[in-house]
């Protein structure tokens, strides 16, 4: 990996940066379902324990022949249904947040979907990436890549907050979905950082294509607390090739854009 490589890719830092966001988020609904899965536990021992109280009241009610205490027993049968039935929904509730907790689990190990943007994650993207270069090596098959990267946006984070950062990041993932095609593999590949692959398209209307990105994205601004924020982006553009690896791309692509940073920024660069 060259210098610019790992300047512009930055992986270990910014991966985890995003990584953190999920893994707070997971872990306070975790948190949630625990604290709610406690709770329904402990409303269930209350029912059980008005469980036993009715039997016990009831037993000592049936053991005498009075005729006042046959309505009594009729309200205690009555008591007791509407316990059993509500005690019957706990336990219903108590085994689907279980089960919830289970898949929340499980969806965290092998989300691909990136929660800030709704794109595919960086591990997802990797996988499609080392698929489809499968396919260039095996057969007549082409895909150009295109490596955006979100021009100062530190000092968006500086200016505005991070919040009004994440809002830029949602921005363009949304132009990135309203404007590729959807066979478009559009993954968020690093903090601040997107890749594109383009299935089938040559290097000549990659380039159109990033062009046509890098101006939408130019003219849309985002609105934060009565501020208009503008931001830009700079990307790197390849085509596939026969003896790619996913490394040798990614090199070619991030020294693409490592040209289009060094000449000024809010352009485009191939190679
Ligand atoms: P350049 O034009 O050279 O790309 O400069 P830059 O400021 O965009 O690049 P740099 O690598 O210096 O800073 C990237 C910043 O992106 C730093 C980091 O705090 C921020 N970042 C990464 N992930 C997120 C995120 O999920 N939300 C927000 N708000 N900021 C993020
Ligand atoms: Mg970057
Ligand atoms: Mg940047």
């Amino acid at each position: 990996m060259g210098d610019c490589m790992k300047k512009n890719f930055n992986i270990g830092k910014e991966e985890k940066f995003f990584e953190i966001n999920i893994r707070e988020t997971s872990d306070k609904l975790e948190k949630i379902a625990d604290s709610i899965e406690e709770k329904l536990l402990d409303i269930l021992n209350v029912a059980y324990l008005h469980k036993e109280n009715i039997q016990k009241h009831e037993e000592i009610t049936k053991k005498s022949d009075d005729e006042k205490f046959s309505k009594i027993l009729q309200e205690l049968e009555f008591i007791k249904n509407q316990n059993e039935s509500l005690t019957k929904k706990l336990e219903n509730y108590h085994k689907e947040i279980q089960n919830l907790n289970m898949e929340l689990k499980i969806a965290k190990q092998d989300a691909t979907i990136d929660f800030l943007t709704g794109v595919v994650n960086r591990r997802s993207f990797d996988r499609t990436l080392g698929n489809l270069l499968k396919e260039v090596r095996e057969k007549d098959y082409i895909f150009t890549l295109i490596l955006l990267d979100i021009d100062n946006f530190k000092s968006v984070n500086d200016t505005y907050g991070h919040l009004a950062g994440d809002l830029v990041l949602k921005e363009i993932s949304t132009v990135l979905r309203i404007f590729l095609r959807a066979n478009t593999i559009i993954g968020r590949i690093g903090g601040e950082e997107f890749g594109i692959i383009l299935p089938g398209v040559s290097l000549e209307n990659g380039i159109k294509v990033a062009e046509r990105i890098r101006s939408i994205i130019e003219n849309r601004e985002v609105k934060f607390e009565d501020r208009i924020i503008k931001f830009t982006a700079s990307f790197g553009v390849t085509e596939s090739k026969k003896e790619d690896t996913k490394e040798s791309i990614y090199k070619r692509v991030d020294e693409a854009l490592y040209i289009a940073k060094r000449n000024g920024k809010n352009r485009v660069a191939f190679l």
